[in-house]
């Protein structure tokens, strides 16, 4: 059965896309840690990213990278913070966090903006992805 990630990215199921490509897809985490709290997955279902192949880890990490890139332009912060927990959706994800402080890698405490927020920080976003 696909995994709700796997749907996402073939649009059976909504989200804020901020970028893709043939084999990974970026949304915005619906229950944000702090505004622009971004996920990055592999089209592939894998439920552990270390299980991942060589290529397939680097592939993802250098998309990843990209997107980071993309999110730091959009929305500014001190640094990206990077985390990968994937205890409740077991299809590899990375997180990818705009940081001002340490508490904005808070997974205890999640968010929910409006969805016309949710919609200009994601157009944001990839506005900056295809400026590359
Ligand atoms: P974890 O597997 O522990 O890394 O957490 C999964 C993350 O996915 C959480 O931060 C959720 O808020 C997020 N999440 C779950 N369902 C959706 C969805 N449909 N769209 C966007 N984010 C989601």
């Amino acid at each position: 059965m696909a995994t709700i990630f796997s749907k996402i990215a073939a649009g059976e199921i909504p989200s804020y896309k901020v970028a893709e490509d043939d084999k990974h897809y970026a949304f915005l985490d619906i229950n944000p840690v702090a505004p622009g709290h971004v996920l990055v997955i592999p089209r592939k279902e894998e439920s552990y990213i270390f299980n991942l192949s060589e290529d397939e880890y680097a592939a993802l990490t250098a998309f990843a990278r990209r997107v980071a890139k993309a999110l730091e332009r959009a929305i500014p912060c001190k640094r990206i913070g990077v985390a990968v927990i994937g205890l409740e959706v077991p299809h590899t994800h990375i997180h990818l966090i705009p940081l001002n402080s340490e508490k904005d890698m808070d997974f205890s405490h999640k968010l929910t903006l409006p969805a016309d927020e949710m919609q200009a920080i994601a157009a944001r976003i990839a506005a900056e992805f295809t400026k590359e």
